[in-house]
């Protein structure tokens, strides 16, 4: 890991939001957490920073599929481990910053203003991943 302060912004963040809530447990802080972690698996495969993992994608299927305050919190985990990867720095939103997607068989980066998007898309996640859990504690 490359980055330890997504693990402990993550404890933070999750610990926090388990001291607001009646139902604090240990597996609603240490999921969530180890989800933080979970998009950087692929940072030694090709595959680095794809759309699968650097995206909440996957996660919201399995919200929808069993929307419990848990899948809620697994999807802000790995949304705020986007929200963290975000530069805001123009000049170094390149190589392994941008994000991949599929086409034409392979993941590839994006092409032109591919920083800008890449960006985009790391907030767009992490906003999606906020809406998530905010729908779900309207539903408790
Ligand atoms: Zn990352």
């Amino acid at each position: 890991m490359d980055k330890p302060y997504h693990f402990w912004i993550g404890v933070i963040v999750f610990t926090v939001i388990n001291l607001m809530s009646s139902q604090i447990t240990i597996t609603l802080i240490a999921i969530p957490v180890a989800m933080t972690l979970f998009p950087d698996l692929d940072a030694n495969t090709p595959y680095h920073r794809n759309f699968l993992t650097h995206g909440i994608l996957v996660w919201l299927v399995v919200w929808l599929f069993n929307p419990i305050l848990l899948t809620a919190l697994v999807c802000l985990g790995v949304g705020l481990h986007c929200f963290l990867d975000i530069n805001i720095h123009s000049e170094q939103q390149k190589g392994f910053y941008l994000i991949k997607f599929r086409k034409k068989g392979l993941f590839k980066r994006f092409k032109g203003r591919q920083g800008l998007l890449s960006t985009l898309w790391l907030l767009f996640n992490f906003i999606g991943s906020v809406v998530i859990l905010v729908i779900q504690l309207k539903v408790i």
